[in-house]
């Protein structure tokens, strides 16, 4: 079940208008079949303010819930919200891609809930150039505003990756090239058993309506959707300043080099490649520990 940024929209910090946008679906959020029925801890948001801030982070990793009602009562929340949803729709793993890796680090500690954060990473140039092209409700951003996105988003996820009980790191590039066998091989290894994706078949998907929150105007397309990588689109001058600013991590995950791999980075960490964004899975489980068949 893909949610695409519930958690971030109805937990986190997303500022509210994103509740504005339709659900995937094509209807309005309170009136969704799957959204308008969900009721929410009408704190979560506040207490989301008070402790998913960068300069908060030893509160996300150290404070013991226990000890501080706030943070036992948010994890509390978001184990109810998943929960919840994984009851409305019967699904073993919700898909989530809110981009925030200091979300995933607090989910990770919620009770009754296995994350297993999939770190998606797009060549810096490709952020910059697709950020330059307006989308229905989604505006230009500045290259500006792409490169410092995508470097705390990156480092982020490479921080706080150990919080979660599994990871997975994804190259865009590679996914768009092969995305059947990616793909499956990225839901098996969080199933744990080998998963079929009928859907996809290289060089295209099948996609149904799905109910997702916030996300890109893209959602929206249905049936047969051709996947293709589209080249960056900037002049020489701001290739070679995309290029610079980004050039640590590009490095690290082999953009500046011929380095190309297809595979995904379950054991081998860096093996894949930019996040243009995290997105995680998360399995609501009946206590704390995994059930042999359902993780
Ligand atoms: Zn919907």
């Amino acid at each position: 079940m893909s949610v695409g940024e519930a958690g971030w929209c109805f937990l986190g910090l997303r500022h509210s208008s994103a509740l504005t946008v339709p659900c995937g679906c094509g209807a309005h959020m309170s009136e969704c079949s799957l959204w308008g029925k969900l009721a929410l801890d009408p704190e979560a948001r506040i207490l989301a303010d008070r402790l998913i801030r960068a300069r908060y982070l030893h509160r996300i990793l150290w404070w013991r819930p226990e000890a501080h009602p706030d943070l036992r009562r948010f994890l509390s929340a978001a184990s109810e919200f998943y929960h919840a949803v994984a009851a409305q729709t019967g699904a073993a793993v919700i898909v989530d891609s809110s981009k925030s890796s200091l979300f995933a680090a607090v989910l990770a500690r919620a009770p009754g809930i296995r994350v297993h954060l999939i770190h998606m990473i797009r060549d810096l140039r490709g952020v910059v150039s697709s950020g330059q092209r307006p989308k229905a409700y989604t505006p230009v951003m500045s290259p500006r505003f792409c490169i410092q996105h995508w470097c705390r988003a990156n480092v982020g996820a490479e921080l706080l990756q150990n919080r979660a009980a599994g990871f997975s790191r994804v190259r865009y590039e590679d996914f768009v090239a092969h995305p059947k066998p990616m793909l499956e091989q990225l839901a098996s290894d969080i199933r744990g058993f080998p998963v079929s994706c009928p859907f996809l078949r290289d060089g295209s998907a099948n996609i149904q309506p799905q109910h997702l929150v916030g996300s890109n105007p893209d959602k929206f397309q249905c049936g047969e959707i051709p996947l293709r990588e589209r080249p960056p689109e900037l002049g020489p001058v701001m290739k070679k300043v995309v290029s610079l600013a980004g050039a640590p991590l590009l490095l690290r995950y082999g953009y500046l080099s011929k380095r190309r791999s297809g595979v995904i980075a379950a054991d081998d960490r860096l093996t894949g490649s930019v996040a243009e964004s995290t997105a995680l899975a998360l399995a609501p489980v009946s206590d704390h520990k995994l059930e042999s068949d359902r993780i």
